[in-house]
């Protein structure tokens, strides 16, 4: 079965449309959290979202935020602005999809959060210290979290109580084969440097995990975050992808 992995949306259609029309066929989704936050078109991503055919939907911090789940001191001055900006223009039947998005699941061999397994929805595993913390806090084999909006693979060995992590970032298919910690970077906010969206295909057969990258029309959601009124960082970090 083939799985599309997608985290981080925040409100941009135009990288969630290039996403959905590069991914070839697959048989379900899991989507990490963060819909909202940053982007122009929150109503647009959660239509889309809902009306893909088995797709799971986990909560991210800024969607916490937005249904006044998470206290917005933790935000900076972007983050907060544009959460309340979402609580102003979101419908109320997609607040409803929100409002039920679950923060922890598992499927198959895999475990689905947002931020990480300790604390689903505001843990950043940024490094390998706060990784190996987290693989006691899972028991599948692997984990796929979001975030950080960072592409990697954090692979652990563990033999005669010896560990060893390895933080690997493959540009073409692995086999996960070792219990690993994943993240498949940011759909609509890349933070690596890469502005192309990011996503990534799973075999559940044969355990395969495909990172891609696809590039849409960053001007015109740019365009769109300044005609909303939206702060102006949230438009210049898009070409740069950080
Ligand atoms: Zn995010």
């Amino acid at each position: 079965m083939k799985v599309l992995i997608m985290s981080d949306i925040h409100g941009n259609y135009t990288a969630l449309d290039a996403v959905l029309k590069d991914a070839g066929k697959f048989d379900k989704v899991w989507c990490l959290g963060d819909l909202l936050g940053y982007g122009p078109d929150p109503n647009e991503c959660v239509k889309r979202i809902k009306s893909l055919k088995n797709c799971t939907c986990l909560l991210g911090n800024h969607d916490a935020a937005v249904i006044g789940r998470m206290d917005l001191e933790a935000f900076n001055r972007d983050a907060r602005l544009s959460v309340e900006w979402n609580q102003r223009i979101l419908k109320p039947e997609h607040l409803e999809f929100i409002q039920n998005l679950p923060e922890k699941l598992v499927d198959g061999d895999m475990t689905l959060v947002h931020g990480s397994p300790r604390n689903p929805v505001w843990e950043y595993i940024l490094d390998w210290q706060i990784a190996m913390y987290n693989f006691e806090f899972f028991d599948t084999d692997f984990c796929i979290v979001g975030h950080t909006h960072i592409p990697v693979v954090f692979e652990m060995t563990e033999d005669d109580s010896n560990y060893h992590l390895e933080i690997l970032n493959p540009t073409g298919a692995v086999v996960l084969q070792k219990r690993s910690i994943i993240n498949p970077g940011s759909v609509g906010q890349p933070r690596d440097r890469d502005s192309r969206a990011a996503f990534a295909i799973y075999d559940t057969d044969t355990r395969e995990w495909t990172p891609r990258r696809v590039e849409y029309d960053i001007s015109s959601v740019q365009k769109r975050i300044v005609q909303a009124g939206l702060p102006e960082r949230n438009s210049v970090r898009l070409m740069d992808g950080w």
